[in-house]
């Protein structure tokens, strides 16, 4: 008698494993059962209903109590739902429903009007969108985009790209001879530049670092193209966990360009002062030319850093007064060791 007059509540209902949802009116428990059964073609047999949000199991009790429009997960027998925890850790084992993902992430988009949420969305199909595994520009002619023609392969442009920063480093430390007045010291520190050069063209501009075919001490990255932030030069670790896969979009590999390989100890600040001040009373050969080279061009000295971990203030790290002369190069060869063996602890 009394269910005559109870009103129908709408609810929205989708099942485990497809995430569109559809809209189902219902009096009770029971009712609601058979439309979303029929709605989304499941066995109504050992059919129940739970939360969305967080998995709540649906009685008949507790559909009376529901707002209009809850999300509603309806489940066959044997199937539970955790909520929308469960849901997110589903969305980023992407390999299976990527392309399912990536449309309903552009159809949520295209309708969505606030920021944030656009934000998240955008952010979702750029990471989502991951061509990373594609490697030529016939095969990905979208990431070129803005390459020069030379490039063939993505690891190609990515050496290249690593190898013009650290050029500029050394464009740095031809710059200064030009500041220098006194002759001698000029020349002995364009001696120390151009033995710097050589060294640096002897290396191939380090430009293994962004190359992800290299080997694995070489590169910065993964086999895939992933790099993690260093964190800042203060730091030992990034706390925000920034990543970035430069090979995966061509917006990647623009926005890795706002990505630092910083000095730990400063470039300008501190290395190419104390090179030159060492210059003032030695000769170039008296110099560890080898500890300048590794502290302005080697990650050594050098962490990659997204930019909120890029910290500009001075960092009010020296050198070591120790390793600036070529005496200290035996010194220089067994602490580096040390320095390696505390590195492959970590
Ligand atoms: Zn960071
Ligand atoms: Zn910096």
């Amino acid at each position: 008698m009394f269910r005559l007059f109870k009103k129908s509540k709408p609810v929205k209902i989708r099942s485990y494993h497809e995430s569109t949802k559809y809209g189902v009116a219902a009096k009770d428990l029971k009712e609601l059962l058979k439309k979303g059964c029929s709605t989304l073609k499941l066995s109504f047999s050992g059919a129940h209903v739970c939360l969305y949000s967080d998995g709540t199991e649906v009685t008949e009790e507790f559909f009376q109590t529901l707002p209009d429009h809850t999300e509603l997960v309806l489940l066959c027998r044997d199937q539970t739902w955790s909520g929308v925890v469960f849901d997110i850790s589903q969305l980023l084992n992407t390999d299976r429903h990527a392309n399912d993902l990536i449309e309903a992430a552009k159809g949520l988009l295209s309708d969505e009007q606030s920021p944030k949420r656009r934000k998240i969305l955008t952010d979702l199909l750029l990471n989502m969108e991951d061509r990373s595994e594609l490697e030529s520009r016939e095969e990905d002619e979208n990431w070129f985009k803005g390459v020069d023609a030379r490039f063939k392969t993505k690891s190609a442009y990515m050496k290249f790209n690593c190898e013009s920063r650290i050029r500029g480093y050394m464009k740095d430390v031809e710059n200064t001879t030009k500041t220098i007045q006194k002759p001698r010291v000029r020349a002995n520190f364009l001696k120390a530049s151009k033995r710097l050069a050589e060294m640096l063209k002897t290396a191939r501009y380090n430009g293994c670092y962004f190359d992800r075919t290299e080997k694995k001490p070489d590169r910065l990255c993964t086999q895939e193209g992933w790099f993690t932030c260093q964190g800042s030069f203060d730091q030992d670790m990034c706390k925000s966990l920034h990543s970035i896969n430069p090979y995966g979009s061509r917006e990647s590999r623009i926005v890795f360009s706002t990505w630092n390989l910083d000095h730990r100890i400063e470039k300008k600040r501190t290395i190419i002062p104390a090179l030159l001040e060492a210059l003032e009373n030695h000769k170039a050969t008296d110099i560890n030319l080898n500890y300048f080279y590794c502290q302005l061009f080697t990650r050594e000295n050098l962490k990659l850093v997204h930019i909120v971990c890029h910290k500009k203030g001075a960092h009010n790290l020296l050198c070591d007064a120790k390793m600036i002369f070529g005496q200290a190069s035996n010194q220089n060869k067994g602490s580096r060791k040390a320095e390696k063996r505390k590195r492959s602890l970590k």
